[in-house]
């Protein structure tokens, strides 16, 4: 099995990204930000105490996220590989990945991170509002605490996955063609 972690600040294009890389690929799409919303249109407890995490541009706490990517693990048969978006976002996320992966003698196969500057981040995130009515996407002050968290808590992960050798970084910007071929060009190596 093949685990990719698709990395980048919110509105790097994770999520337009992935649909072309799983169909090439084979892969599961793992988006813990979708699971969540899930949970949340379903109204859940879980969904519940998600929803003011989320709404604030905070993180949801890891054991929360790390229990989904087991569950999807151990559910989900018949692909090459999972790919994993939007997650992990901490440094103890990385860990808790590289944990369950060793217990079936696994690991993590590339990092694909996908890189985009700050103002790119609020005027892609604006733009996506409109489409699709996201309600983290609502506000400046809201994103604004996704790109601090960003900062603070998920980006110390780029220097974690490039001590393994296992991170690769792609520009964000351009047309979504252009960013797909410079990723397909790095997958195909795997
Ligand atoms: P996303 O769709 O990936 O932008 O995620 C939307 C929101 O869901 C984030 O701003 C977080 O509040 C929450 N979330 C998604 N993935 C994670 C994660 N791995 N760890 C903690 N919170 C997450």
């Amino acid at each position: 099995m093949k685990y990719y972690v698709l990395f980048g600040p919110p509105g790097a294009g994770k999520g337009t990204q992935a649909t072309a890389m799983v169909e090439k690929y084979n892969l599961h799409h793992i988006s813990t930000g979708a699971l969540l919303r899930k949970e949340i249109a379903a109204g859940t407890e879980l969904g519940l105490q998600a929803k003011a995490l989320i709404e604030k541009g905070c993180l949801v706490p890891d054991e929360v996220v790390e229990g989904m990517i087991e569950n999807e693990f151990k559910n989900v048969t018949g692909v090459d590989g999972f790919l994993l978006d939007g997650f992990p976002r901490t440094l103890p996320q990385a860990e808790a990945l590289d944990n369950i992966l060793t217990k079936t003698s696994e690991e993590v196969t590339a990092t694909v991170s996908i890189m985009i500057p700050d103002a790119m981040i609020m005027e892609r995130i604006k733009g996506r509002a409109i489409k699709e009515g996201r309600a983290d996407d609502a506000s400046e002050d809201i994103i604004n605490n996704r790109i601090a968290t960003y900062h603070n808590q998920t980006e110390p992960l780029i220097e974690y996955y490039r001590k393994t050798r296992k991170y690769h970084e792609i520009d964000g910007a351009g047309t979504i063609e252009e960013v797909r071929d410079r990723i397909f060009s790095v997958m195909d190596k795997f």
